[in-house]
């Protein structure tokens, strides 16, 4: 066996960040992406940071056979893939549904059924907390029952039943990470969260009001039964987020039997809006304008892990606190205004 692995959505948030990770662990890397949601560019600053080459950008769709054949074909041989193509937009998934069962479910079937025929069975796949729906326990274990609540939510949740039926099914090594709400940015302030249009996420919309772009931010309900009326999430550095992905491929690679794991990965601490608002103006020196208005719909009032099996299995835990997650998402978009296009 190498020690190079295929990323499919490696140029996007998450997976340039963990590319960067890899790369520095001295494992070879095949991105396979369309660039639907992500810039090519996301990858030269990833090379350059790790000051590695051993990266190689097949440019397809996750849905194209032939496509993934490709990525397969440059690979030579894999080690593990790690599956972030997707999408991953809660509102889109309302109005248009199909996209989302074709690209997150289907996608992930022809990838897997080219895995199969090429017998590469080591798999991490990126799930959501939004799997839980609007639970009413905290915090929250895997254990704990599944009822997606909107299509974005179902299709991960029909990808982690098709995975975990494929492990019963045959020697399979999968891993279904389902991540709570990653934010922030590598320090370098070179790699980080590049939405296009107006930002739907709660700490891109704030690094734009931070820095003139926006007037003010809109704080969606404040009516919600948490302790200051504020939805809760549990926000996570993305680069704990990155070292999360090598820990379960480097636990996957250690199995010698099928296994399947399916992880919380978050901190286990909540922060409101209110609490990311003044953690920010805090760590940045900046000040935030914001009112309060009407929920936002489909909105859940709070989710919050236990991220205690992750640690358990995987030695990993989240070491980045609110406070650097504010410093590094000001750095990216700061040096950054326009992502990494010449213009918005
Ligand atoms: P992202 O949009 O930044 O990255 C996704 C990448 O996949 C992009 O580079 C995009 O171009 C690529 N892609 C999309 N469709 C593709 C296709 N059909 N073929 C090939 N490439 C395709 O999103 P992200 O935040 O990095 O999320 C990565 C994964 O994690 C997604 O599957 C997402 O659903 C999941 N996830 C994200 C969050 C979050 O809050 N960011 C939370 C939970 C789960
Ligand atoms: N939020 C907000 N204003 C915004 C964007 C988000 O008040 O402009 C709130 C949202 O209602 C939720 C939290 O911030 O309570 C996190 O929202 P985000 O969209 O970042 O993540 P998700 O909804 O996917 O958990």
């Amino acid at each position: 066996m190498t020690n190079r692995v295929l990323i499919t959505g490696g140029a996007g948030f998450i997976g340039s960040h963990t590319a960067l990770v890899l790369l520095e662990q001295g494992y070879e890397l095949v991105i396979l992406d369309n660039f639907d949601n992500s810039n090519p560019k996301a990858l030269d600053r990833v090379k350059d940071l790790a000051g590695s080459k051993a990266l190689e950008l097949v440019e397809g769709d996750v849905r194209d056979p032939t496509a993934v054949n490709r990525a397969f074909d440059n690979c030579g041989s894999v080690e593990g893939v790690i599956h972030f193509a997707g999408l991953k937009a809660v509102s889109e998934s309302v109005t248009n549904p199909l996209r989302y069962w074709d690209v997150n479910v289907n996608g992930s079937r022809v990838l897997a059924a080219t895995m199969e025929k090429r017998n590469f069975r080591t798999l991490v796949f990126s799930s959501t907390s939004t799997v839980y729906g609007e639970p009413e326990n905290f915090p929250l274990h895997e254990e704990m029952p599944t009822v997606p609540v909107h299509p974005y939510a179902q299709t991960k949740l029909a990808v982690e039943q098709m995975l975990n039926a494929l492990c019963r099914s045959g020697n399979w090594r999968i891993a279904c990470l389902r991540y709570f709400n990653p934010v922030g940015a590598h320090p370098s302030g070179r790699i980080g969260e590049d939405p296009l249009g107006i930002p739907n996420n709660l700490f891109p919309f704030i690094t734009q009001v931070a820095a003139g772009s926006r007037k003010k931010l809109n704080v969606f309900g404040s009516d919600y039964p948490t302790h200051d009326g504020t939805g809760v999430r549990d926000y996570l550095h993305v680069m704990d987020l990155a070292e999360a992905h090598s820990s379960t491929l480097n636990h996957l690679l250690k199995q010698t039997s099928p296994h399947q794991l399916t992880l919380n990965i978050g901190t286990g601490c909540g922060f409101s809006v209110l609490d990311v608002i003044r953690g920010f103006e805090e760590a940045t020196g900046l000040s935030i304008p914001y009112q309060l208005v009407s929920r936002r719909p489909g909105d859940v009032p709070k989710l919050e892990a236990c991220p205690q099996k992750a640690k358990n299995i995987l030695g990993w835990s989240a070491t980045r606190d609110l406070a650097q997650m504010c410093r590094d998402s000001w750095a990216w978009q700061r040096a950054n205004p326009t992502g990494y296009r010449d213009v918005l």
